[in-house]
């Protein structure tokens, strides 16, 4: 039986924080549709002090941002966007339309059609999150949305010229700066200065995850992304300070971003947990990453690796960095996480910044219903059919016929039994 040495905050506390989210979104929501572009203007105020007449970014700021970056800095955004689109791409080419005859006479199909406009959040509070760019706005271009849309709130009272030099190079048609839930409603709900759009993506904090959801139904989601986790799953073929880099490497994300060691070695348990001590006392993020980790940062010492599985699955955690003597087993036998990392060569922050899967990926749990986002999320796999003969369609009539009776579908039986009679089957009656 797995042996806990740390545990995270427990359920209730996080369900209190939850419903204070949720009741904050849903009146601010409420405010957006009420008071549209007057109310976004108040909120930006209210939360990010940050007053403009357009949020609309000018060509002459874009290009303002683009000037104040350096040549290597546009070169490196351009090699973590081309490893962007290069998988995004592929991962769109195995996107097939589909038509077959399924019967003689009987044709079904599939087309794989992009949502006309998509709003990409692009989180900016406490650091400007550039490589949410390239993982929205690159993933929508190449599933071929028309209108991609991206908001990113200011950083230190102005747009981040690295976010907006991402945003551009990307490829989106409107940035607009504006953050957090009043982004969120603005490009989902619509105001008199931005068209409403049919789908949002991207991840953020607890505010902006929380505001997608209530607007799902509305538009489209990708997914749950909201504070990131991150599951470190190790044996002793690893040292304490690798896990330890790996742990608050993405606890830094914020105060509420959970860290997990799973492993089956208790000597690299008590290791891991010095090393995140020692590493806390020189990270240069420690305020956050130390308040993720004494909050929600959890130690579990499992028995093999068969536990270890069974664990991982029930956490069901964004990330999971799996560093043990054969990763390749947690690839064949996990099955609910977001994204995976397999071996020390690799980790969670070449997956954010640089090596080309996509970095947005699904939060609390969601992962034991989807993957993270990618050009799948943003078509719509819409089904057609046709007959080709009368011969089939009478055939498919009267099997149409007999089952809508079973139901007591009589106008669906209708529709099924006139063809019956015309195309010359047996026209079996209600
Ligand atoms: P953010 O852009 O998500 O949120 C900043 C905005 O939140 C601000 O502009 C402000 O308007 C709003 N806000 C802040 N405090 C508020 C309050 N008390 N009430 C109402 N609104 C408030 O940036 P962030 O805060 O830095 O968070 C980024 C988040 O994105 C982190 O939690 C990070 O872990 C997460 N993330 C998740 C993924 C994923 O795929 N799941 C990927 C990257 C980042």
């Amino acid at each position: 039986m797995a042996e806990w040495l740390k545990r995270g905050l427990d359920t209730d506390a996080k369900a209190q924080a939850d419903r204070k989210v949720r009741d904050l979104v849903e009146a601010t929501l409420a405010d957006i549709e009420t008071r549209g572009d007057a109310a976004v203007r108040e909120l930006s105020v209210r939360f990010d002090g940050w007053d403009r007449e357009s949020y609309l970014l000018t060509d002459r700021e874009k290009q303002d941002c683009l000037d104040q970056l350096s040549g290597h800095d546009l070169k490196d955004i351009e090699f973590a966007q081309a490893q962007v689109r290069n998988f995004a791409q592929i991962q769109r080419e195995s996107m097939r339309d589909v038509e077959v005859e399924t019967l003689p006479g009987v044709v079904l199909g599939h087309r794989n059609i992009p949502v006309n406009a998509a709003g990409c959040y692009v989180p900016g509070g406490k650091y400007p999150l550039l490589a949410s760019a390239h993982m929205s706005v690159i993933t929508a271009k190449v599933a071929g949305v028309p209108r991609v849309v991206t908001c990113a709130p200011p950083f230190q009272g102005r747009p981040a010229p690295a976010i907006v030099a991402a945003q551009v190079l990307a490829g989106a048609d409107e940035i607009y700066a504006l953050g957090g839930i009043q982004a969120i409603g603005a490009m989902a709900i619509g105001t008199a200065s931005i068209a409403p759009v049919d789908m949002l993506v991207g991840p953020g904090n607890a505010f902006v995850a929380e505001a997608k959801r209530q607007l799902f139904g509305r538009v489209g989601i990708d997914l749950f992304a909201g504070p990131t986790e991150t599951l470190v799953i190790a044996d002793d073929s690893v040292d304490g300070e690798l896990c330890a880099t790996d742990l608050l490497g993405q606890a830094e994300h914020g105060p509420d971003s959970p860290a997990i060691l799973l492993t089956t070695s208790r000597a690299l348990a008590e290791d891991t947990m010095r090393e995140v001590e020692r590493l806390l006392t020189i990270l240069p993020t420690a305020d956050y990453a130390r308040k993720a980790w004494e909050t929600y940062g959890e130690v579990i010492v499992a028995e093999s690796d068969e536990e270890m599985v069974r664990i991982a699955d029930g956490l069901a955690s964004e990330h999971v960095q799996v560093m043990t003597r054969d990763p390749d087993y947690f690839l064949a036998n996990m099955t609910n996480y977001g994204a995976l990392f397999l071996g020390a060569r690799t980790n969670v922050s070449y997956g954010d910044k640089v090596i080309g899967t996509n970095h947005t990926l699904p939060t609390r749990k969601a992962a034991r219903y989807t993957g993270g986002l990618w050009v799948g999320k943003f078509l719509k796999t819409c089904t057609y059919q046709r007959i080709l003969t009368d011969e089939a369609s009478a055939m498919i009539g009267e099997y149409c016929s007999r089952l809508c009776a079973l139901e007591g579908f009589a106008g669906h039986g209708e529709q099924a039994n006139i063809r019956v009679r015309r195309y010359g089957g047996r026209n079996i009656p209600y």
